[in-house]
């Protein structure tokens, strides 16, 4: 994820944080300072460092439940709105999915219940009423907040927890791609409820939540209905086969020519010996005539390299290459020779023009 920071490593996994991470204790230590002053402040963000030690704890939850059933994990990130741990793979069996996911909330109830036994028995009235000042209660805040985390994470708002164990229900009975279809709807419905409760008064990390759930439900939707598609196809299938393309010397006015000229967005860069030297996208060259220094030949302005593949390469393999590598395209090479390459647009076509209801 862009706009991320390595902050370290815990049992071969890489915590990142985002940068909106940072705008968030900002603006929690500004306004305990302008409240409370220095003292308020520092409080503060202490409280939101202990925090974000349980957000991590989940997210390992998840991680090391995953890992029993073979999936790595390579990264996690944290976001103002929680962490987002990307797995090389999700559990395609429903009760793995549902440990992973269930693994998570069951991190936070653990560490709700080992405060709750450290504070020990303690008048209910006397705790509700540590909860309300900001200064004292640090445990039993810590120990709400963990509960309030597990039962945030169980709504079934696909793809938070709650919806993936949702998913994974529906999918005993609908198969993997009619079950995330619709958790997704459903998902997007409750996201759509968390921006009007945002709206009206709940605050603005839940309208953060409800565009995030809203867009990662549609996201996943897409992407577990394009494996599915891409099943039992070969990168031929899916290839494009007719492109203009473009030679590593040539000026970038032939390639602003060629922009024009045609409704490509990328155009492979081949060599004089038929080899893919890179692929030159429409952005890269606006953004390459637009600087100061602008360069002069397409083989300065173009990506490279660019992952290749064979036409008869499972299309599945394609997909992990263009998601792996963040490249423009795959190319596709017979003998030496690119005979076609594949895009995430051309792939998010193919699931458009097969999209037709399923017989039940
Ligand atoms: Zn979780």
């Amino acid at each position: 994820m862009t706009w991320s920071f390595l902050i370290g490593r815990i049992a071969g996994t890489e915590l990142r944080i985002h940068a909106t991470f940072f705008l968030l204790i900002a603006w929690i230590a500004a306004s305990a300072y302008v409240e409370g002053g220095t003292a308020a402040a520092l409080a503060s963000v202490g409280f939101v460092a202990a925090l974000f030690a349980c957000v991590v704890a989940h997210e390992f939850g998840h991680i090391l439940m995953a890992r029993r059933f073979g999936i790595r994990t390579p990264d996690i990130t944290l976001l103002p709105i929680g962490g987002l741990a990307r797995m090389d793979h999700l559990p395609e069996r429903p009760a793995q999915e549902v440990a992973v996911a269930l693994a998570g909330p069951a991190v936070n109830v653990a560490i709700w219940a080992a405060i709750m036994l450290g504070l020990g028995p303690e008048d209910p009235l006397a705790r509700a009423a540590a909860l309300q000042d900001p200064a004292g209660g640090f445990w039993a805040r810590l120990a709400g907040v963990n509960l309030f985390l597990a039962l945030f994470n169980l709504v079934p708002a696909f793809p938070m927890d709650g919806g993936r164990v949702l998913r994974a229900l529906l999918a005993t009975g609908l198969g993997r791609v009619r079950a995330t279809r619709l958790a997704a709807r459903i998902g997007q419905a409750i996201a759509f409820l968390f921006g009007i409760a945002g709206l009206m008064g709940g605050g603005p990390v839940l309208i953060l939540i409800a565009v995030f759930v809203f867009l990662a439900a549609g996201a996943e939707s897409a992407d577990v209905e394009m494996r599915a598609l891409a099943q039992d196809r070969r990168a031929r299938d899916a290839m494009i086969r007719d492109f203009r393309t473009l030679a590593p010397d040539h000026a970038l006015s032939v390639a602003a020519d060629a922009v024009i000229r045609t409704t490509q967005h990328e155009f492979p860069v081949v060599a004089a010996d038929g080899t893919l030297a890179g692929f030159l996208t429409r952005e890269a060259l606006i953004e390459a005539l637009a600087g100061r220094t602008a360069p002069a030949r397409v083989r300065e302005a173009m990506a490279a390299p660019i992952p290749t593949l064979a036409p008869g390469a499972p299309l599945l393999e394609v997909i992990g290459a263009l998601q792996a590598t963040r490249a423009p395209a795959v190319g596709i090479v017979e003998g030496g020779r690119l005979c076609g390459y594949v895009t995430v647009e051309n792939l998010g076509e193919m699931v458009m023009l097969s999209a037709r209801p399923t017989p039940d």
